[in-house]
C-alpha cells in the first residue's frame, strides 16, 4: 500500500466517480443558494439544481460559465468576487488572483484548509517532505502563491523557508539551502533557471552539490523546453511539473512524471470539443497531438469548495486527459496543458498548437533550444510557416539543417510545413531569454 497524505488519494475510480456524484449533489443546492452568479445563470438557464441528480444529468443541462461571464457580473455589480462569494468575507482565509493570461488578473478567494491547501499538502507529501522537513517556498505571488502554504504545510510539521520568485533571490536561494537542507524546491521557472545558472557560473559555485538536499523541485509558469530540462539533469535534480486546473486548483506531477494529478475529490474535470459542447473524442474537431490520449477544452466544477465554488467554468485550456491508473497508485487523473483554445491554428483543417513545435524540434541538435515563432498569415493556413531557431556553431550546411528541420516538424506536426531559419541570437533579442512571442504577424 502506498503512502498517502489522505485517504482519498488512494481511493479507486469507482470510489471516486460515487464521491464525486455525491459532492456534485451537495455543492449545487449550496452554490445555487449561496453565489449570486451562480444563480443568476441557473436561473437564465431555466435549470434549477432539483433537476439535477446525477452527473449524467449535470453534463447534459448545467450551463457553463466562463472567465467573460465573472467579469460581466464584476463590471454589472461592483461585486469583486463575481458573485461566486458563498460565505462572509471574514469567514475567507486569504485573497489571491489568477496570472491575467487573457487579460487583467481577477480575484480568487480562498477559505482557509480549502482545496488549494489539500493539493499542495498532498503534492509535498508526494515529493518526500516529512514532519520535520523545511521545505523552500518560492512561488511568485500572483495567484496566492505564498499564502497557499499558510495552514496545512505547518500542520504537516514542515518548516517553510521564504524567498521570492526573482532572480535577485538566487543568493538567498544557496544560503538557506545551505542552512536549512529543505528536501523540497518549490517552484523553478524557466527564468529563474537561467538566473541561478549564470549566478553559479559567475561565483564557481557547483550547483549539483548545493541542490543535493533537495528530494525534488516543482516547475512551472511555461513547457518545460530543451534549454531547461538540461540544465536541471545537470544539476541532478528530479523535478516535477506543475499546472493548474482551471483556477479551482493547483495540478502538479506525483514522482512518476506522467501527467499532473487533478484531485478528483475537489474538483470534477471534464474535457469538451473547443467551442463546443460534446465531450472530446480522437479524430473530433478538437484533436489536437497525435496520440491515443482524449484532449479537449478543460470544464471544472469545484466539488469541496465552499468559500468561492465555481460551477462548470470553461477553462480555455486545451489538455490531454489520462484517466487510467498511474504508476503511483493513484486513479485520480492526469492532465498535460497543451495551451489555449484561442492559439489554435488549422493546417488543411488539421489543428496545431504553438506548444507542439517545441517539442517536435527536440531531436534536431542545433535547435535544441525551442526558439521559434509561428509566422500567423491566419487561423486557417494550407502550409505552416515557422522561423527556428538555431545554434551558430552549427557551421554553414544551412541548407541540409532546414531539410532536417522541415522532416522533424513535418514528422511531428503532422502537417506540411515552411521553414525560415535564424540563428538564435537573433531570436532572443525579440524578448526575455527563452519568452520570446511565439506567434507574431507576417
Ligand atoms: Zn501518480
Amino acid at each position: 500500500v502506498s503512502d498517502f497524505l489522505d485517504p482519498e488519494e488512494g481511493f479507486t475510480r469507482e470510489q471516486l466517480d460515487e464521491l464525486q456524484e455525491q459532492r456534485l449533489l451537495e455543492i449545487l443546492p449550496y452554490a445555487y443558494e449561496h453565489s449570486a452568479l451562480t444563480r443568476e445563470v441557473w436561473v437564465k438557464a431555466g435549470v434549477h439544481p432539483r433537476d439535477i441528480r446525477s452527473i449524467d444529468d449535470f453534463r447534459e443541462r448545467a450551463p457553463f460559465i466562463d472567465q467573460d461571464t465573472l467579469r460581466d457580473f464584476r463590471a454589472r455589480t461592483g461585486d469583486p468576487y463575481a458573485g461566486t462569494l458563498c460565505v462572509r468575507p471574514g469567514e475567507l482565509g486569504y485573497l489571491g488572483s489568477t496570472s491575467g493570461t487573457t487579460g487583467n488578473p481577477t480575484p480568487v478567494a480562498h477559505a482557509a484548509m480549502g482545496p488549494t491547501e489539500t493539493a499542495r499538502g498532498r503534492e509535498l507529501w508526494s515529493l518526500g517532505a516529512r514532519p520535520g522537513d523545511a521545505v523552500t517556498v518560492m512561488l511568485f505571488s500572483f495567484r496566492s502563491g505564498i499564502d497557499m502554504l499558510v495552514e496545512r504545510a505547518p500542520a504537516m510539521g514542515l518548516r517553510r523557508v521564504f524567498l521570492s520568485h526573482t532572480p535577485a533571490a538566487v543568493p538567498r536561494l544557496f544560503d538557506v539551502t545551505r542552512e536549512f537542507s529543505p528536501v523540497v524546491l518549490y517552484l523553478l521557472s524557466t527564468p529563474m533557471i537561467i538566473a541561478i545558472d549564470e549566478y553559479a557560473i559567475d561565483h564557481g559555485i557547483d550547483v549539483r552539490r548545493e541542490f543535493s538536499c533537495y528530494r525534488a523541485a516543482v516547475y512551472g509558469g511555461e513547457p518545460l523546453g530543451g534549454f531547461a530540462r538540461d540544465r536541471i539533469d545537470a544539476w541532478g535534480l528530479t523535478v516535477v511539473q506543475m499546472t493548474s486546473a482551471g483556477d479551482a486548483l493547483p495540478a502538479t506531477e506525483c514522482l512518476e512524471r506522467a501527467g499532473c494529478h487533478v484531485w478528483e475529490d475537489q474538483v470534477l474535470v471534464e474535457h469538451l470539443e473547443p467551442n463546443g459542447e460534446t465531450p472530446t473524442a480522437a479524430g473530433g474537431p478538437g484533436e489536437i497531438t497525435r496520440g491515443e490520449l482524449p484532449r479537449g477544452e478543460m470544464v471544472v466544477t469545484s466539488l469541496a469548495d465552499r468559500a468561492s465554488p465555481l460551477i462548470r467554468f470553461r477553462t480555455n485550456d486545451l489538455v490531454l486527459v489520462d484517466r487510467t491508473q498511474c504508476a503511483c497508485g493513484r486513479a485520480h487523473s492526469r492532465i498535460r496543458t497543451l495551451g489555449r483554445t484561442g492559439d489554435v491554428i488549422r493546417v488543411r483543417g488539421r489543428a496545431v498548437l504553438p506548444a507542439e513545435v517545441a517539442p517536435a524540434l527536440e531531436g534536431v541538435e542545433a535547435c535544441r533550444a525551442g526558439l521559434f515563432q509561428i509566422i500567423l498569415t491566419g487561423r486557417d493556413v494550407d502550409v505552416l510557416e515557422v522561423r527556428v531557431g538555431y545554434d551558430r556553431r552549427h557551421g554553414d550546411d544551412l541548407d541540409g539543417l532546414r531539410a532536417t528541420v522541415v522532416d522533424a516538424l513535418g514528422a511531428g506536426l503532422g502537417v506540411e510545413v515552411d521553414v525560415d531559419l535564424v540563428v538564435n541570437d537573433e531570436l532572443l533579442k525579440l524578448g526575455p531569454p527563452h519568452k520570446i512571442p511565439r506567434t507574431v504577424k507576417p
